[in-house]
Formats: C-alpha cells, structure tokens, sequence
C-alpha cells in the first residue's frame, strides 16, 4: 500500500519533505527524528549532517511501528534509513549485565552477500558506540567457532546471510523468539540468489508481531508478492524513480566487437588520465573465468587490476578490496554477486565490460558510481550480440542511452546510424573514439545528499576486520 505522503517529490532535496500543499518544503535534521542523545552523538560524529531522502522519508515510519517498503539505490543513505530507527526503538532493552538471556536478538537484518553484512554491520557498530546494545555479524564462507562464541555471548543486533543463519539455528545457537524487527536488505538481489526458501523458513521462525523492513533497488512482481505475504500495510518510500539510474551517472555505450574491448578499456583509462580524472574504475564482467582473464590481461597492460569474484576465498577478496580502496589497484574487475553491496563511496567511473543477461543488473552495477551527490560515468561496452540486452536496459530505464561511435573504418560494428542521440563522430588519432566526459556539477537530484565532507577518491580502507571476522563492534 503506497503512502502519498511519503512519495518524494523530484524537486525535493535531502532533509526536506513534501508537503500537501503549495508551501515550501520542510526541512528535517536529525534532531527532529527525537533520536535518543546516544544515537545522536553517533551520527554527528560519523560527520552527518543532514538526513538523506530515503532516511527523512523512512526514520518516522520505522520510529512509529509501521512496516515499510523502501525502493532505494545503493548509496542513498539507505543502511542508517533503517539502522538508526531500529537502534532507538530497541534501545529499552539496552543492558550491561553480562549474562546473554540479557542479550537475545532483537533486530535482524538479513543480507544476500557477505560483504553487504558487513558493511551493515559496521555501520551499525558505528551507530550504537555509545549503547549497550551488541552488534554481530554473521555469514558462510568462515569458520563457525567465532561466530557461534558470539551468538552464545548475546547480541541484540544481528545482521546476517541466509544460509549461515539457517546453519546457527539448526544447532541451537541462534534463536529468533524475540526478534521485534526483521530488515529485508537488497531483497531482490536476495530472490535472484535463490534464497526464497531460506527466507521463508527463517521468517516463519520469528514472532508474527513484528515489525518489517524490506528494501530493494527494485520492485519487481516477486518483491511485491513477496511483500504481500510477509509485510503487514506497509508504507511505500520511494527516493528514486522506480528502474531509473541516478541522475548523477553519466551513461554512455560504445559499440565495441568482443575482441577489441580489453582494448578499449585501456583507452578509456588513458582517456581519463589525459583529462585529469580519475582512474579508479569497476569492471563489471558476467563470468568468473572472465572476471579473472580479465583482470590478468588488464595487468599485462600495464593498469593495477584486481578481480573480486566468486571463486575467490573471503581473505582474498577483503585483500583485494582494501587494495582497491587503498588505491593500489586502479581497476576493480568484479561479477555482480562478487561486487554487491560493496561500500566505495564516490567511485568515478563503472565500465561494463559486458551487459548483465539481467537488465536490472544493469542498474544495480551502475549504482557504484554517482553516489552521495558525487557525479560518476558508466561506460558500457557493447557488441553487436549483445544488442537485445542493451534493448532491455533501455526499455527497463525508459530512455535511450547515450552511444558514441568508433571511428569509420574501425573492426567494430556501430550502432551509431541507428541511434538519434549519439554524439557526433570527433577526429581523434586514438583508434577508439572517446569523448571527454564532463566532470560538471552534479545535476539536482531528489534521491542524492552532498555531503560537504566527501570528496571525489578513494575513501580510506575502513577498520573492517573485526567485522569480517564476526567481531562484535563496540567501543
Ligand atoms: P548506503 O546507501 O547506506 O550504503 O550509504 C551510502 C553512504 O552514504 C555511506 O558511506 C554512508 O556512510 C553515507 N551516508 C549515509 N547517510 C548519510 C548522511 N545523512 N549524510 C552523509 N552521508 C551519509
């Protein structure tokens, strides 16, 4: 059921609201949500200072006990739009005693990936520093002693994959009997994973009178049904148009035979260099086996790679994504399962280095860049079999994208004759065509915040290892 009022107005900006009439909008603070002093103080620290859309339009919904539906994209805001809610409405039960039937789970928040996990679970260790409250991460893919110490130990939040979830329940470790709040996170990424069935049996575990929170870039028909069968009346926010891609991304195809895109990655690359940008890039790939030739070849030629994917061991992917964060490695060669929900803040530039078989991949893989007010490109390179994808991705976004031409005379094909808003052929001397992308202010967007403290880079690597190893974030 959709809530008019929660409907955000494109012309309305981070902090404000819409209201009925002609009078302008309000503008929220933080203060205004009645955030326990605790939670405040976390949020200023952590150098927020206005809510962004998705948490003005959601905080006073989780706060008053209804359930909610949140179509938002990565990099709205959209962890702290559920976190900081959660964290005051169960912070009466906040208790120092050591004893863990002190301390059962109260708030869970189930993810499709680990790195989604944990990156929800430090935000959340942030958020709750200065409670009593216990945050723990759990997922597969590690050992289980740590975890299970952990769990038996006590903890209030818990924000965890499916199936590892399922494997603590199944000896005992975990218990769901008083669970007040469920968070559905990323939850169509979730179905597409296959994980309706252990969703189902983990939800049915939890007392009927909760509170639930489903977030999903998307509203598919099976998040719908979905919905329907597990969230009670929920209110609808929406921050960005349903399928659109931030107004922030600057998106442009280039038709590029198969062989020749390594290729024209590298002069993309070089491009960016000579117009000052950044090199900092993820490439998208569908496969494994060529999210890893790919990454090789990059490093043959000479551009810092590195591949995160599906086949590689937790350690390795942590490494490769401290790396990249670090800055040591420019290119970022991922899959989409591999890629998602990880946190790097303002990334410049997303390359497909092929088109998703799913168009709302397309979305989510863009969703990387021109983030947080930030403006980013994404390029994708397009060959002539993947014609039928990029139709799919257009229909799904309602417009036409953006195609720059090879030059005449090229190997590659060109869709260039049968788009009407392709850029004009420019003489250039590289054999790939490339034009500058500006690098302009961001355009107004109502789903965006700017925050004043970001800068366009590379964020530091954050303190995540305790996380990454189950560790419960506490001061
Ligand atoms: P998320 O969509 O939850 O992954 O958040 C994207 C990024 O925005 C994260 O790095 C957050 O720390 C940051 N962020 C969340 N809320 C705010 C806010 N109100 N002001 C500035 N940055 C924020």
């Amino acid at each position: 059921m959709t809530n008019i009022a929660t409907e955000i107005n494109s012309s309305i900006g981070a902090g404000e609201v819409a209201t009925p009439s002609d009078t302008p909008p309000i503008t929220i603070t933080f203060a205004d949500f009645g955030l326990d002093p605790q939670i405040q103080k976390a949020v200023s620290e952590q150098g927020y200072t206005t809510p962004t859309p998705i948490q003005a339009q959601s905080i006073p919904h989780v706060l008053a006990g209804s359930d909610l539906m949140g179509a938002a994209q990565t990099g709205t805001g959209k962890t702290a739009a559920f976190v900081l809610p959660i964290i005051q409405k169960i912070l009466r039960h906040a208790s120092n005693s050591a004893s863990p039937a002190r301390h059962p789970i109260r708030a869970l928040v189930l993810t499709p990936t680990r790195e989604l996990a944990v990156q929800v679970a430090e935000n959340a260790g942030s958020y709750s520093k200065y409670t009593d409250l216990r945050t723990a991460v759990v997922y597969g893919g590690v050992d289980m002693k740590e975890q299970v110490a952990l769990l038996r130990n006590g903890v209030e939040i818990l924000i965890a994959t499916p199936g590892r979830l399922l494997d603590h329940i199944g000896s005992k470790v975990a218990n769901l009997s008083q669970v007040e709040l469920l968070v559905l996170d990323e939850a169509d990424r979730m179905l597409d994973m296959g994980f309706l069935p252990d969703l189902q049996r983990i939800i049915n575990l939890i007392p009927a009178q909760r509170q639930t929170l489903l977030f999903s870039a998307t509203f598919s028909p099976e998040i719908k049904k979905l919905a329907q069968s597990y969230l009670r009346t929920p209110v609808t926010v929406e921050v960005a148009r349903q399928n659109a891609a931030a107004d922030t991304v600057k998106q442009v195809v280039h038709m590029v035979a198969s062989a020749d895109k390594q290729r024209a990655i590298v002069k993309v690359l070089e491009a960016r260099t000579r117009q000052g940008l950044s090199r900092q890039c993820i490439i998208f790939t569908n496969s494994r086996l060529g999210c890893a030739k790919l990454s090789r070849a990059l490093e043959r030629d000479g551009i810092k790679a590195g591949a995160i994917h599906g086949d590689k061991s937790q350690g390795e992917r942590t490494l490769t994504l401290e790396a990249f964060k670090s800055g040591a490695i420019e290119a970022l060669v991922a899959t989409d399962v591999a890629a998602r929900g990880l946190d790097i803040p303002d990334m410049p530039c997303v390359i497909n280095h092929e088109l998703p078989y799913n168009a709302e991949d397309f979305i989510h893989r863009i969703g990387r860049t021109g983030r947080a007010g930030s403006t980013g490109d994404a390029i994708a390179l397009v060959d002539a079999s993947e014609k039928r994808l990029l139709d799919d991705i257009e229909k799904l976004m309602k417009r036409k994208l953006d195609v720059k031409t090879l030059p005449e005379g090229s190997s590659s094909s060109s869709r260039a004759s049968a788009s009407s808003n392709s850029a004009a052929p420019a003489k250039m001397s590289d054999p790939f065509f490339y034009m500058p992308y500006e690098s302009g202010a961001a355009p107004k967007s109502a789903d965006i915040t700017k925050p004043e403290e970001k800068k366009v880079g590379i964020v530091p690597a954050k303190p995540a290892v305790g996380a990454l190893l189950g560790g419960l974030k506490k001061k």
